[in-house]
């Protein structure tokens, strides 16, 4: 046969460039690199046989691809070329030639030789390239995808600009600890790995589901299956013993991100971002199980980062100021005491803490804000016994955060004490603990205040997961009733909110702690709590948080401030 030598030399160039920068095996490209070469050589059929080791070559179970046929081979001699990868596995090529063309002589099996070893070298290659991958794509662990596969197919559907028709979640498993120390680590792992295959598995390709690390996950699927997602991750059984068959129920706490304007998607970060935004937002919200990537959320997000920006200079410039608001003891309409409240004064308007503290609190910088705090108030409370004004206790709050902190009760000694206030004009708040672990905290923090004569009061009771341990375990000093318990209206006394109040305050009566009702705001409310025999009141009836100035004021007047009808003309 003659073949042009020119001719196969710039055809295997080309060959070789095309295969070079070929990173998968797609078979359509695959022929098109190879064909014009195969013709070259009078190729008409080109297949190769893969046998996994050498007892499958001799037992002829191999698995057979045909890459090529055109023309009409001659199957009585094709050229055969076996070759061995360093794993085992052997590749058996088979080239045959084209019956209408002559016959190959030795240089022309010399060349089918060369690319013959070309496409060995190449299926190496390409072995190889999978091996990378799939250890870079997958969760050895669970045995599942990872997050760099996500990432990966995220970016692809961003390229091909399909994105629009897709969803991207991001979640994390609810109370996993928990499930582990049920069901033992082992079955912990199956369960989690199961929960995450089952979703997959329920998924229209191309979704698919990867860890990001821990119980953290995150997956990208067709818009039209946000419904399957949705019932999956607000809860399915698991069965984490195959023998009895017993489950446990696993659920999510999930942020979503459906693009919606590919021309507002610059890089597949943005996609990553939305979607890890949405489920912070959504951890961090008490009670919420999903939350939804919009624009408004976006802005919110940028809003407190704002505030975390503008934080520690408008603490050194001293724009936290402290308002006090009276307690008032409503059988003899006196003032028994004061709550400092935080109110941040920027660029002359007053912020209320409703608009900073949630931000504050998902970092450290709560703690700062605190001791801000308390350190203003001691130094007010210095100062009025300097001037001989007869201060009442201040309810200072102390957010959750501070639990963990072993030094906390030192430190906050240390501030009362520098300031040599004494220790019976301050009480701390501290609301309710979620956690065991912040139980135990709490716990120690209440007793060592009180070693030290601080009064301990916990804040907002009866929201939340109140439980009577709280009060139980907790020597407590004061149980400050959350607004929660009053009548909106002037309602019956035997709704069920009114009984709750009457037995809650009965309890605390009978537990020796101080009571008092946050959020009073109306006669009614006052006679209720006369009622029921509750004689400490905090509220808008009788003042609202005041500013230092106004709030001296009421202490130099002190009994003749409020009466019945709130507070009396001045
Ligand atoms: P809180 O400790 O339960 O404080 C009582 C809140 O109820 C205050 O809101 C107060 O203004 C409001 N309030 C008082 N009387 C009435 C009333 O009659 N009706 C109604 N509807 N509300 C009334 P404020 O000042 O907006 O503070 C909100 C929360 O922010 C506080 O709730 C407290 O949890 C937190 N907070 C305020 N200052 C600080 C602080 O310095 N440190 C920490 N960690 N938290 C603070
Ligand atoms: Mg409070
Ligand atoms: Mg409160």
């Amino acid at each position: 046969m003659t073949i042009d030598i020119q001719e196969y030399n710039r055809v295997l160039d080309e060959m070789l460039l095309g295969l070079e920068t070929l990173r998968s095996w797609d078979r359509p490209v695959v022929l098109d690199i190879l064909r014009p070469m195969l013709n070259v050589l009078h190729v008409a059929k080109f297949c190769w046989v893969f046998y996994p080791n050498e007892r499958a070559e001799a037992e002829r179970s191999g698995r057979e691809t045909q890459l090529f046929s055109e023309g009409s081979p001659d199957m009585n001699r094709p050229y055969v070329s076996r070759e061995m990868n360093p794993g085992g596995s052997i590749m058996i090529y088979s080239f045959y030639a084209d019956r209408d063309k002559a016959e190959w002589d030795a240089e022309d099996l010399e060349k089918l030789h060369t690319v013959e070893k070309v496409i060995f070298s190449f299926h190496g290659r390409v072995r190889l390239i999978n091996l990378v991958e799939e250890r870079t794509y997958t969760d050895f662990q669970l045995n599942t995808r990872n997050m760099l596969y996500i990432m990966r197919l995220a970016a692809q559907l961003l390229f091909k600009k399909e994105i629009c028709d897709y969803g991207l979640v991001c979640f994390n498993l609810k109370g996993f600890s928990l499930v582990n120390t049920r069901v033992g680590r082992e079955a912990g792992t199956m369960v989690m790995s199961r929960f995450v295959q089952q979703l997959e598995g329920k998924l229209k390709p191309p979704g698919a589901i990867g860890r990001m690390g821990g119980d953290n996950f995150v997956g990208v699927f067709r818009k039209s299956d946000l419904d399957i997602v949705r019932t999956h991750l607000s809860g399915t059984g698991i069965v984490y013993n195959d023998d009895t068959g017993e489950r446990v129920n696993i659920s999510a706490v999930a942020g979503y991100y459906l693009p919606e304007d590919l021309d507002e998607l610059r890089h597949k970060d943005d996609l990553m971002d939305r979607v890890t935004m949405a489920v912070n937002v959504a951890r961090r919200v008490h009670d919420t199980m999903e939350i939804f990537y919009s624009a408004a959320l976006q802005e919110k997000q940028t809003e407190q980062k704002r505030i975390e920006r503008q934080f520690p200079d408008a603490l050194v410039r001293n724009e936290f100021k402290v308002y006090y608001q009276p307690k008032v003891n409503i059988t003899d309409y006196t003032m028994a005491g004061a709550e400092a409240l935080c109110r941040w004064v920027k660029d002359g308007e007053v912020l209320l803490p409703g608009a900073f503290i949630p931000v504050l609190e998902q970092s450290m910088n709560i703690c700062l804000l605190d001791f801000y705090m308390l350190e203003h108030v001691c130094c007010d409370i210095r100062r009025w016994l300097d001037q001989g004004r007869k201060p009442v206790r201040v309810s200072v709050n102390l957010s959750r955060r501070h639990l963990g902190d072993m030094d906390l009760v030192e430190h906050i000694i240390d501030i009362i004490d520098r300031n040599y206030v004494p220790h019976e004009l301050l009480e701390i708040e501290l609301t309710e603990t979620t956690t065991e672990v912040e139980f135990a905290d709490l716990k120690r923090v209440v007793n060592s205040l009180q070693e030290h004569g601080i009064c301990t009061s916990v804040d907002d009771f009866g929201t939340g997961y109140s439980s009577l341990n709280l009060i139980k375990e907790i020597s407590w000093n004061v149980l400050k009733l959350d607004k929660a318990f009053l009548p909106l209206m002037a309602q019956s006394a035997f709704t069920s909110d009114n009984i709750m109040l009457r037995h809650v305050i009965a309890l605390a009566r009978d537990m020796g702690l101080e009571c008092i009702m946050e959020g009073v705001e109306t006669k009614e409310h006052v006679d209720l709590l006369i009622e029921n025999k509750c004689y400490l009141a905090q509220g808008f009836y009788f003042d609202k948080p005041l500013p230092v100035y106004e709030y001296e004021k009421r202490l130099d007047k002190q009994k003749e401030i409020y009466c019945e009808e709130g507070k009396r003309e001045q």
